[in-house]
């Protein structure tokens, strides 16, 4: 008996590729038509199939079953859950099995997880044999609302996050909301950070929304997390569209990341991602107002948001506010050792400079707003 699907499609165009697009299906029940996308936008001999440790037994072997039923030749491969896998040697020992396996340049990777198994599966993916097709299906929240769309891939280094990496655009995205009734509270919260950066980029809507009534959110309501999905990726769609490979717009995508990789580097990955960048937007946004490039009361709203959806929003006790400064001079929007800040200029508008979305602070602002 088919099921019934409850799914929209938002298409992400791809302005270098003439005028290519990918689907991004959003929705419960949207994995029922993943065989049938496959054929048609990401046809391959043999499907790698790759996932963490956690999931595989969640969801990987029931996908696993489902794909093959439809009479795919799928393999599933994973590796340890946790952003420590999102590694260099991560990514080469799934290239050594998968051409232990026999992948060829016809095969395609789909990346069952969340943010770290987008980013490791699709760099894998980038270059396995110069670029093999790549589908994600994100698990988690912060996958499905940001890092399964838009095409960057990375790898961290122990040095810095995301440090090496490619831009491997995805054949089609399936975000299947059914995929959160297992993703735990704490992880589910991380995720409604990203979103609630999306709000702040470009959807005041969104943001009123959510304050109005965090509470439909908080409880996974499913109309109010299709609302979430949808509207935050729209906005990353249009940012992505209209500067795919980060030469101007897509930094404000960074609001929140500066400050927040920086810490999430420091105590070595003991914050999830969206805790990282919840606190980052919290400090970067009271920094911003000090500077006057948005009303304190502006600022004030977005950690309000933050705390009502049980983020946090200061730096963690015992961290100095000066080595949070020094590991964010690593960051990739530093430019001659100076760090700089995609910024809000008000809720639903970031700010420019000279032209720019990125700008310096003055490291006095930002220390007293990590004070
Ligand atoms: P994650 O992928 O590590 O997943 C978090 C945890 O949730 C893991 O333990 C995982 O096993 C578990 N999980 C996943 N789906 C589940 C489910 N449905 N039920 C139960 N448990 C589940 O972390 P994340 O927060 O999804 O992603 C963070 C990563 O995303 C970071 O590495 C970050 O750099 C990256 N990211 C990338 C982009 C991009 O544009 N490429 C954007 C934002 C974030």
């Amino acid at each position: 008996m088919a099921r019934r699907v409850h799914g929209r499609v938002i298409r992400v165009r791809r302005r270098g590729a003439r005028g290519i697009s990918y689907p991004v299906y959003i929705g419960r029940g949207v994995l029922s038509s993943l065989p049938g996308a496959l054929r048609r936008l990401a046809p391959a001999y043999r499907y790698f199939l790759i996932t963490d440790s956690r999931v595989r037994g969640l969801h990987g072997r029931a996908l696993l079953a489902s794909l093959r039923r439809a009479g795919l030749t799928v393999s599933l491969l994973s590796v340890p859950a946790g952003e420590r896998s999102k590694t260099r040697e991560a990514k080469a020992r799934l290239e050594d099995r998968i051409l232990a396996l026999g992948g060829g340049r016809d095969s395609a990777v789909l990346a069952l997880g969340g943010g770290m198994i987008c980013d490791l599966a699709g760099f894998t993916a980038a270059t396995y044999h110069r670029g093999i097709p790549f589908v994600p299906i994100p698990t988690t929240l912060l996958a499905m609302v940001d890092a399964a769309v838009g095409g960057k891939t990375a790898v961290d280094h122990p040095r810095g996050k995301n440090v090496i990496g490619a831009f491997h655009p995805p054949r089609a995205v399936f975000a299947d909301l059914r995929f959160l009734e297992t993703l735990p509270e704490r992880e589910f919260r991380s995720g409604l950070a990203e979103a609630v950066k999306s709000a702040v980029i470009g959807d005041p809507v969104l943001f009123r929304g959510l304050e109005r009534d965090p509470s439909a959110v908080l409880s996974r309501h499913p109309d109010a997390v299709l609302n979430l999905v949808l509207r935050s990726c729209r906005v990353k769609a249009r940012v992505v569209e209209a500067d795919e490979r980060e030469s101007g717009l897509r930094a404000v995508l960074n609001f929140g990341h500066t400050l927040g990789h920086a810490l999430e580097h420091l105590l070595h990955y003991r914050l999830l991602h969206g805790e990282a960048v919840a606190i980052g937007m919290a400090l970067e946004a009271r920094a911003a107002a000090a500077a006057g490039i948005m009303k304190a009361g502006e600022a004030g709203r977005i950690i309000a948001l933050l705390g009502k959806l049980g983020l946090p929003t200061r730096l963690p006790k015992g961290v100095p506010p000066g080595r949070v400064l020094i590991a964010a001079r690593a960051d990739k929007k530093a430019e001659r050792g100076e760090i700089r800040y995609a910024l809000p200029r008000k809720i639903g508008e970031m700010a420019r400079r000279q032209g720019r979305h990125v700008m310096p602070l003055s490291e006095r602002l930002v220390l007293a707003a990590l004070q």
